[in-house]
């Protein structure tokens, strides 16, 4: 037996009696260990919390704005806010979208996007919040 498969073995054994696990260790399940692997060990543990049940969130994205200051070398997602790319949500916008995805059933609504500047944060200059008026379009969601 290679000396991996038998430190992946004494991980295994750490996991069956509910010990902690080290750093080292999980620099060794990182490299060396498969998703099969992996999976099982990470299931011994979610069986030994939860018993037979798995936990879903039914989880939305609403992206207020495109528009953003910055210019991460990484983003396929910002614009400026002239470019015909750009979009700021009005208030209407995001409740209608808030209370679409509650009809759908919506656990979580997670609230992303790109970055105003304060004083271009609407065409009134208004203070660009979306987050209650999110939170008020989905009361049942939790938001992120
Ligand atoms: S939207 Fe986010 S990732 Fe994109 S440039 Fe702005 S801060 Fe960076």
């Amino acid at each position: 037996m290679k000396d991996n498969d038998i430190r992946l073995g004494a991980i295994r054994e750490k996991v069956e009696a509910g010990h902690r696990l080290s750093f080292e260790d999980g620099l060794l399940l990182e490299e060396h260990a498969d998703l099969f692997f992996l999976g099982e060990l990470a299931n011994l543990v979610r069986e030994r919390k939860n018993g037979n049940f798995a936990y879903y969130n039914v989880n939305t994205h609403i992206n207020p704005t495109n528009v953003c200051v910055y210019r991460c070398t990484f983003c396929a997602f910002r614009a400026d806010l002239n470019s015909p790319k750009g979009y700021v949500m009005t208030d209407e916008q995001l409740l209608g979208r808030a209370a679409e995805t509650d009809a759908r059933g919506a656990t979580e609504l997670h609230i992303v996007g790109g970055l105003l500047e304060r004083d271009r944060a609407g065409a009134s200059g208004r203070m660009f919040r979306p987050g209650p008026i999110i939170q008020a379009g989905a009361p049942r969601a939790r938001t992120s």
